[in-house]
């Protein structure tokens, strides 16, 4: 398989090295009983992988976006899986934004060090998913403190961090001009939450995500944790999508690029009818497709960073790459379950548990439908359709 030119070829080749000394049967392992890679996210910490786009002044190595969205595709690229740790990367972005000076020195050193991990983000609810401003959850000024209810749900990594951004109600619905006003940026402080009014009850899902079900039972958080001013938060967390969407869109170009190049080994070596199944353009063609498809979504993606990193409007780019790319990788994905035939469902092949993963990014962080919602009232012009 050829690859175009690829910037960061000194990041992706060490990425790709320490992710070699985690193979297809570390993830297996972890896989059957939907257990942490404790082992891989301290390995990628350590090395300073996590802490790409904290500036240097906090600890970090200061990259950009397109750095971070590098060290992402190759973990995909290698068989891992950064949806472990990837929100650690994005979610400290609302702190450097908005957080204060103080609140910045307080978190930003460890959790560029690793010390603290930041890798929980409570937004979507129950009632409140592709809605997020009806969500339910409040936030009471009592004294110095926040007093939360509520209940967060699909918060990804919460058992493996020890911070969360929340985003809660510190205005009624019906004391606000807009609903998008009256909802804030809170930092939970897990490890002193959890049995003192946090409850945290893992979902098993078809991939092993660690994504949970949170409650909060009058929980009281210290009102400093506030980021940025009140009733600013949806705005704060509309801020940082573009970044998320380019980076889970990286991802899903390092599945595509996993998919194709295993589809294609395949192909090559596998005699059927005594001459490679690869000879067949039945097998050859969606195999080719799809990394047609893949590579498109790539040059989308780096658009999308091109843009971010230029302090352009990347909202079209990021919500086009993430689409892209999630069907991209999908494509890859069903090409190659199909050309392995019966081994496409063994475990052993890793097949099925990247198919299963790379599923996860049509719907979420934000769903397909829902970026192309976005791209026809914003990009095209056309009537708001919710
Ligand atoms: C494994 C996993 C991990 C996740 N991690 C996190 C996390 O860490 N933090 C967090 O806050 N959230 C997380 N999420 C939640 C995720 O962001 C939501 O699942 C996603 O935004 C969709 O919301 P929903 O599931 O409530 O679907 P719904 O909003 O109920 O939508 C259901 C379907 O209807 C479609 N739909 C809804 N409204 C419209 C419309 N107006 N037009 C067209 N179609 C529409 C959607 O596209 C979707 O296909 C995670 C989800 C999963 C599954």
């Amino acid at each position: 398989m050829t690859e175009h030119e690829t910037d960061y070829p000194e990041i992706r080749e060490e990425v790709a090295k320490l992710c070699a000394r985690f193979p297809g049967a570390y993830w297996r392992e972890l896989d059957k009983v939907r257990a942490y890679p404790t082992d891989f996210v301290n390995a990628l910490t350590e090395a300073g992988y996590l802490s790409a786009l904290i500036p240097e002044e906090f600890g970090g190595s200061g990259l950009p976006l397109s750095a971070a969205a590098a060290i992402l595709e190759t973990i995909q690229k290698a068989g891992c899986n950064g949806g472990a740790c990837h929100a650690q990367m994005y979610i400290m972005g609302t702190i450097l934004r908005h957080g204060s000076p103080e609140m910045k020195q307080a978190y930003l050193p460890r959790i560029a060090s690793g010390a603290l991990r930041l890798q929980a983000f409570g937004v979507t609810e129950p009632g409140s998913g592709t809605d997020t401003t009806a969500l339910r959850t409040t936030a009471v000024r009592d004294g110095d403190d926040f007093v939360i209810n509520g209940q967060k749900i699909w918060t990804s990594r919460a058992e493996h961090s020890d911070l969360m951004l929340l985003l809660a109600r510190t205005t009624p619905r019906d004391q606000t001009h807009k609903k998008t006003d009256g909802l804030s940026t809170i930092l939970v402080d897990m490890r002193e939450a959890v049995g003192n009014g946090l409850t945290i009850k893992p979902i098993r899902t078809m991939m092993n995500h660690n994504s949970c079900e949170v409650f909060f039972d009058a929980l009281r958080v210290p009102a400093r944790n506030l980021v940025g001013e009140e009733g600013k938060g949806f705005r704060y967390i509309l801020d940082g999508m573009n970044a998320e969407r380019l980076l889970i869109a990286a991802e899903c170009i390092g599945d595509g690029l996993w998919f194709t190049e295993k589809s294609v080994r395949y192909a090559k070596e596998r005699q059927v009818f005594g001459r490679p199944i690869g000879q067949n353009q039945g097998v050859a063609f969606p195999i080719a497709r799809s990394y047609a498809q893949l590579q498109a979504a790539r040059l989308m993606v780096r658009e999308g960073c091109r843009r971010y990193e230029s302090g352009q409007n990347a909202g079209e780019h990021s919500n086009m790459a993430k689409m892209l790319a999630a069907e991209a990788s999908w494509a890859c994905a069903e090409a190659c379950v199909q050309t392995h035939g019966g081994f496409g469902f063994a475990e052993d092949f890793d097949i099925e548990r990247k198919f299963r993963e790379t599923r996860l990014y049509q719907v979420a962080p934000i769903s397909t439908n829902l970026v192309l919602a976005y791209v026809a009232e914003h990009v095209l012009g056309m009537p708001r359709s919710y």
